[in-house]
């Protein structure tokens, strides 16, 4: 387990592609905070479930979008676990509409829950990350940010911001052996892609050259590699997970 001693926060880690991500860090001998919003049924299950199997879990209720909420829940992980070594970003929404008929504030939940969010949690946990001279940060991005759909302009232009975001504190980070990575998925079996899959799988499938939806372990596979300490010489990068869907094949 080559995880062990270190410590890892999630963001979004009650649900889909972050309940993976707490699971595979735990699994690689991590001890995981992890954040969720409402959802308190689904946080509880993932405690149990990992308490069960010996691991060292906290869940914390906090709001992503609140810097205050942010900074309190970075000094609780520090406090209950001793220090702060991977951070992943990774809570997210959607909120669907056409440009006409976008609400503002379908426009700035989505660019605050996605894009503010990664600034807020960031920001403190880099002050830790620093004083310790080593940190892996990990965001959440999406194919989104590339190819785009009619009607995905807020989420779109947050995962967008993303990326850039990402590209700009890897430079500023680097020099403290901080790194700062993103990973973009395609369609992956959650919540979130529940009612499309629903009606569409069969057409979206098609369109993957692996013949397959993803599964929510195909992306902590990838986030778990950016957590390594022997990742140190990869920052500043956004790795595709989306079984070739954006290689523009037929
Ligand atoms: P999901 O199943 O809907 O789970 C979302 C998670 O984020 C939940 O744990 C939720 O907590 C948490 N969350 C939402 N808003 C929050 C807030 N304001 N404060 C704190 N936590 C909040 O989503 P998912 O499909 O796993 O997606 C995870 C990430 O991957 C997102 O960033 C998404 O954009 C990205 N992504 C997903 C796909 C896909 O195909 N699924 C593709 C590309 C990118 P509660 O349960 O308490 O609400």
């Amino acid at each position: 387990m080559s995880l062990e001693g270190r410590v890892a926060l999630v963001t979004g880690g009650s649900r889909g592609i972050g309940r993976a991500i707490v699971e595979a860090l735990a699994a690689d001998g991590a001890k995981v905070a992890f954040v969720y919003n409402s959802n308190s049924a689904a946080a509880d299950d993932v405690v149990r479930s990992l308490k069960e199997n010996g691991h060292e879990v906290m869940a914390i209720q906090a709001d992503v979008r609140s810097k205050e909420a942010a900074d309190k829940t970075v000094a609780a992980v520090v406090e209950a676990f001793g220090s702060l070594d991977i951070l992943v970003n990774n809570a997210g929404i959607v909120k669907d509409d056409l440009l006409l008929r976008m609400t503002p504030e379908k426009w700035q939940d989505v660019i605050d829950t996605n894009l503010t969010s990664v600034f807020n949690f960031c920001q403190a946990a880099t002050q830790q990350m620093m004083s310790q001279r080593y940190g892996r940060i990990i965001n959440m991005s999406s194919v989104a940010a590339d190819v785009s759909n009619p009607g995905q302009a807020n989420y779109a232009a947050s995962k967008g911001g993303v990326e850039g975001f990402t590209r700009c504190v890897a430079t500023e980070l680097a020099k403290r052996n901080i790194t700062a990575n993103a990973v973009a998925p395609g369609f992956i079996e959650t919540d979130m892609t529940e009612a499309v899959v629903g009606s569409f799988g069969k057409e979206i499938k098609k369109k993957i050259p692996v013949r397959r939806l993803g599964q929510p372990s195909d992306i902590a596979n990838a986030v778990l590699f950016f957590a390594q300490e022997a990742s140190s010489y990869v920052t500043g990068q956004i790795l595709k997970v989306d079984g070739g869907l954006t290689l523009g094949g037929i």
